[in-house]
Order: C-alpha cells, then sequence, then structure tokens
C-alpha cells in the first residue's frame, strides 16, 4: 500500500509499504476514504518536535476490510471516523470522559508501522472501543470533509470551548486563526456563546470564523490585542477563552484577556508556555484542557454534522491525494491552505 513517511525535518514522501494486518484480536483494519494533514504534524515538519522517521498521520475516516475475533459491535463494511488517539473505552479514564488518557490506548501517526493514517489501510488497535459508525450511506464530499473534521479538528475545538466552559450569552475569545480555533469558533456558537471574538490577521480566515458564527474580528497581536478585548468587554475581560495555538504569546494573550472568575480552555500542545501561578492566583483565573478526547465528543458532535447544523468541513481549502502529499504539507508550512485534505479512496 502506499502510505506518508516522515523522513525528517522538512520531508515527507509516499512510499510502498506493507499493507497492515490484524496484529491483536481487538484490532481492525480499515481502508482510507478521506485523510488529512494536521497542524500538529506542521510541528514535526518544521523541525519543533520530535518525530521518529516513519509513517506519519492521525485523522482519518474509512471502510472497515477486517476485524480481529474480540472486536463485535463494529463490522466489516461500516463507514467509521476514526479518532486521532485510539482507546478502550472501558477504564476509568475513558469512563470519565478522557479517552486520551487511556490505560490501554495510545496515538495514532506516531511512526509505527501500519498506524500512519495518510495512508491507504490503517491497523486500529481496540477498534471496539475507538471506531465510532457513521450510519447511512452515499454521502457528498461536503458532508465527507465535516465527517473527517470529528478525527480531530472539530472536536479538538469543542474540547477548548467545553473546558473553557462557554455557556449560553457568553463572551468568548478564540486565540488561533488555524482549523482548531476556527473550529473553536463554531463550538462556542454551538454551545450558545453570544459575542465571539476570533483572533486574525487573514482575510480568508476571517471570512469562514464569522461565516462560523464570530461576531468580532482581533487583528492585532500582543498589547494591542489585549487593550483591544479591553476596549470590547469595558475594561473586564471575557467569560471564556479558547488557546488554540500553543505558543508562549498566544498563552500570555489568553490569560490576560480572561475576566476574573474565567477559564482557560487550552488546546494547543505548549510550546515555552509559562503560565504566570500568582497573576492567575488573583484573578481566581483557571485552566483546563489538554489532548481532546474527540471520542468523548462524538455523540454530540455527529448529529449535529448528520443533520447539517454544523459543516467544520469548510476548514479544508486545499484538496490533493496522497501523490500530492509533499505540496499538501507545504501548502500548510507556506500558510497557503488552513488545512489540506487527502482523497485517499
Ligand atoms: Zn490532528
Ligand atoms: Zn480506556
Amino acid at each position: 500500500m502506499k502510505a506518508t513517511i516522515f523522513q525528517g525535518v522538512g520531508k515527507v514522501e509516499l512510499q510502498e509499504r506493507p499493507k497492515p494486518t490484524i496484529q491483536e484480536t481487538t484490532d481492525a483494519v480499515v481502508r482510507v476514504v478521506r485523510s488529512c494533514v494536521c497542524g500538529s504534524d506542521l510541528w514535526y515538519f518544521r523541525g519543533h518536535s520530535e518525530h521518529k522517521v516513519g509513517p506519519i498521520g492521525h485523522e482519518f475516516i474509512g471502510v472497515v476490510e477486517e476485524v480481529g475475533s474480540q472486536v463485535k459491535d463494529i463490522k466489516q463494511g461500516n463507514f467509521v471516523i476514526s479518532p486521532f488517539a485510539f482507546s478502550d473505552g472501558t477504564c476509568p479514564n475513558c469512563t470519565h470522559g478522557f479517552h486520551t488518557a487511556c490505560l490501554h490506548g495510545g496515538f495514532f501517526g506516531s511512526g509505527d508501522e501500519g498506524m500512519g493514517c495518510q495512508a491507504e489501510y490503517v491497523r486500529v488497535p481496540q477498534a471496539a472501543g475507538t471506531l465510532v459508525v457513521v450510519p447511512g450511506s452515499n454521502y457528498s464530499d461536503e458532508v465527507l470533509a465535516s465527517l473527517l473534521t470529528l478525527s480531530d479538528v472539530m472536536g479538538t475545538g469543542y474540547h477548548a470551548a467545553v473546558s473553557a466552559e462557554v455557556k449560553v450569552g457568553d463572551t468568548v475569545a478564540v486565540v488561533g486563526d488555524g482549523a482548531v480555533g476556527l473550529a473553536g469558533v463554531l463550538s462556542a456558537k454551538l454551545l450558545g456563546a453570544r459575542r465571539i471574538v476570533a483572533f486574525s490577521r487573514n482575510k480568508d480566515r476571517q471570512k469562514l470564523a464569522l461565516e462560523f458564527g464570530a461576531t468580532d474580528i482581533i487583528a492585532e497581536r500582543g498589547q494591542a490585542a489585549i487593550e483591544a478585548i479591553k476596549k470590547l468587554t469595558e475594561g473586564i475581560g471575557v467569560d471564556a477563552v479558547l488557546e488554540c495555538v500553543g505558543t508562549g504569546e498566544a498563552s500570555d494573550t489568553s490569560f490576560a484577556i480572561a475576566r476574573a472568575g474565567a477559564i482557560v480552555g487550552r488546546v494547543g500542545v505548549p510550546h515555552e508556555v509559562e503560565i504566570d501561578a500568582a497573576g492567575t492566583f488573583y484573578r481566581n483565573v483557571g485552566m483546563r484542557g489538554g489532548p481532546a478526547p474527540v471520542r468523548a465528543y462524538m455523540d454530540a458532535l455527529l448529529p449535529a454534522v448528520l443533520e447539517g447544523r454544523i459543516n467544520p468541513g469548510k476548514v479544508f481549502d486545499f484538496v490533493t491525494n496522497l501523490d500530492g502529499i509533499a505540496d499538501a504539507y507545504s501548502a500548510m508550512d507556506e500558510r497557503r491552505a488552513i488545512k489540506s485534505l487527502l482523497l485517499v479512496s
């Protein structure tokens, strides 16, 4: 099969690899229909995070080819969404809703053979707990793109909003205009926020943020951005902050614009971030978030997509196939694209 292999900083390559097979009785093998490139793949591509040489990619939807003998509820031929992390769904961490901390779980796309998702086939461990069957068939390209976002970005943006405890009527700020930030805007809207402030200096992303429900755009950064929020909120700050970047500047801005008692919901993987313990203490500002348990949000988000209440697939603005994988990465690396979609089969 064809699989994308991370070769080192700035280099991904399509290679012929053995098609994965069932190794544990709890495994499934899925034929990939759509995959994509993630903002977190760029951290590796740019050399900001370590990744071993090997298969990469962690977001996909597809059709079940084969299941192990212990996998009961998932059948050959099922059309499925896979979260970016696999999980058994039964351990205490899963039952508390934190599937990314599953005691028998792990992550796709970390370099293990057969488990990179920018490929024709993927081996899925803990298939019964991990995969979500999508009812029906013959979905449009538009719906397929939205279903694919439930594998990561939409669930991750939603996790930022849930972690920040966005409530009906809130004023919410979303720091970050990548696919996750835009999904965060959509999530804040879904949870009933009244005013949603999106941070972006890019015209296309501003446009999509407004379409997803943003009411205000702030193009400034750093101190100027903090002052702009203060002006919008009569000096108080916002009720909830979604931090969807992970840099020190994004984190500093997020904590500075939170009102007393607000929570910063963070889903950007922290890179050189320091949290001010005393500053957050005196203002009672909270912090939650981490790797999104997107599996926990399927019950809320899958019907929203299938009923057409949300259309998060609009974050894909670059489409290619596996042969175009190098372009898919460079389009995002050069910020020519918000997110690259891969048509696999
Ligand atoms: Zn991802
Ligand atoms: Zn578990």
